[in-house]
């Protein structure tokens, strides 16, 4: 890691950001053969284990209880339920599960007991694990770690000073502070954002500098494009170009050179050559799955199709990292503390997100 710079400046990032294409694509790919094997392409399945009913406002996600979007909830799911889609997940070519809960934190009790089975589970299953459950303290962190979680994915979204007007209910160092729990453990850190906000390219280059100065840096980096989802506060946002998709994921690639580069949400408007493209610049993993948490991705058949094309192939489970063992709850030694940490909740209103929740009571 010695040789992997921490301290980017905004204003050096823009300048890779903004180089002529040819000469970006050639630098980034250059970084990604020197730290990676350009044919490997890592492939995860996204799994909703509870969706919509969060309290959260993210104006990008349509399942944030206050929007007025045709998500439909579930309750939590059951471990046999997450374990058969697994299976399948696995013998489609995945070799990570990610299980996302609309939650805004996890809370010890029986539904977060469940989550920790759900992690034993698939663990046995020789397949990575991962889980998104909003923020967590470092208790929670170690005893995910104990059940064998492999990644915990905790997105910066955006830059700081963007944060404000995309979020009004956490704020920014809560996120760091739950990176930086999962970091006290031996889970390792998914963490990126979504480009296509209304941002500035300086907050892209902004999310980027506190990405990367973080020690290690994250081991997997999504780039999701927004999505623009009827009811959102961010519905009639345009949806930005490939190009500007391949400047982003080519200037991550150079800034944190040893990272997975992963394409997210956005991929279906993704022509197989903008896709091709994002490989050689850099991206070495994708989500797999016909849904990702509750927004289309591209079908399972149509990947692999595209990765025999291009004559890539889907990373074997704990390539990168020794497979973490499970402990049984049994034999833990990290018990819940039952602790109510007190989450940011910086109260600032943002136009857009009130106006959003506005037309949801109107509809009513
Ligand atoms: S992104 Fe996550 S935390 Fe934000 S509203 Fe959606 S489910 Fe909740």
């Amino acid at each position: 890691m010695s040789d992997i710079k921490h301290t980017w400046t905004k204003e050096e990032i823009l300048e890779i950001y903004n180089k002529p294409m040819m000469e970006l694509l050639y630098e980034a790919a250059t970084v990604h053969r020197k730290f990676h094997d350009p044919n490997q392409v890592q492939v995860s399945t996204l799994l909703s284990i509870k969706t919509g009913g969060c309290p959260e406002d993210c104006g990008y996600c349509p399942q944030a209880a206050r929007y007025h979007t045709d998500i439909e909830g579930n309750d939590l799911m059951t471990v046999p339920h997450v374990k058969a889609q697994a299976l399948r997940a696995k013998a489609s070519g995945s070799s990570r599960v990610c299980m996302g809960a609309a939650w805004r934190n996890v809370k010890d009790g029986e539904e977060f007991d469940q989550v920790l089975e759900m992690v034993r589970t698939i663990n046995k299953l020789d397949m990575e694990v991962c889980c998104t459950l909003g923020m967590i303290t470092e208790n929670q962190a170690q005893r995910l770690a104990e059940a064998g979680l492999y990644a915990y994915n905790h997105n910066l979204d955006t830059s700081e000073d963007y944060y404000k007007d995309v979020i009004s209910t956490r704020a920014y160092k809560d996120r760091l502070d739950t990176i930086g729990n999962v970091r006290k453990t031996n889970v390792t850190v998914c963490s990126g954002g979504i480009i296509g906000m209304g941002e500035k390219l300086e907050d892209r280059a902004g999310m980027l500098v506190a990405l990367a100065s973080l020690s290690p840096q994250p081991e997997s980096v999504p780039i999701n494009a927004l999505v623009p989802v009827e009811g959102t506060p961010m519905e009639e946002i345009e949806r930005i170009s490939i190009w500007e998709m391949l400047r982003m994921v080519a200037t991550t690639r150079i800034v944190m050179p040893q990272t997975q580069v992963r394409l997210s949400a956005g991929r279906t408007e993704m022509s197989h050559e903008g896709q091709a493209m994002c490989f050689f610049a850099g991206a070495n993993s994708i989500f797999a799955g016909d849904k990702l948490l509750t927004t289309p991705n591209p079908d399972v058949n149509e990947d692999m199709k595209l990765f025999k094309l291009l004559g890539l192939e889907p990373q074997k489970a704990f390539a990168k990292k020794e497979q973490p063992e499970s402990i049984d709850e049994a034999d833990s030694k990290f018990k819940p503390l039952g602790e109510k940490p007190r989450w940011t909740r910086p109260g600032h209103k943002i136009e857009r997100n009130e106006e959003a929740k506005g037309k949801k009571a109107a509809a009513k």
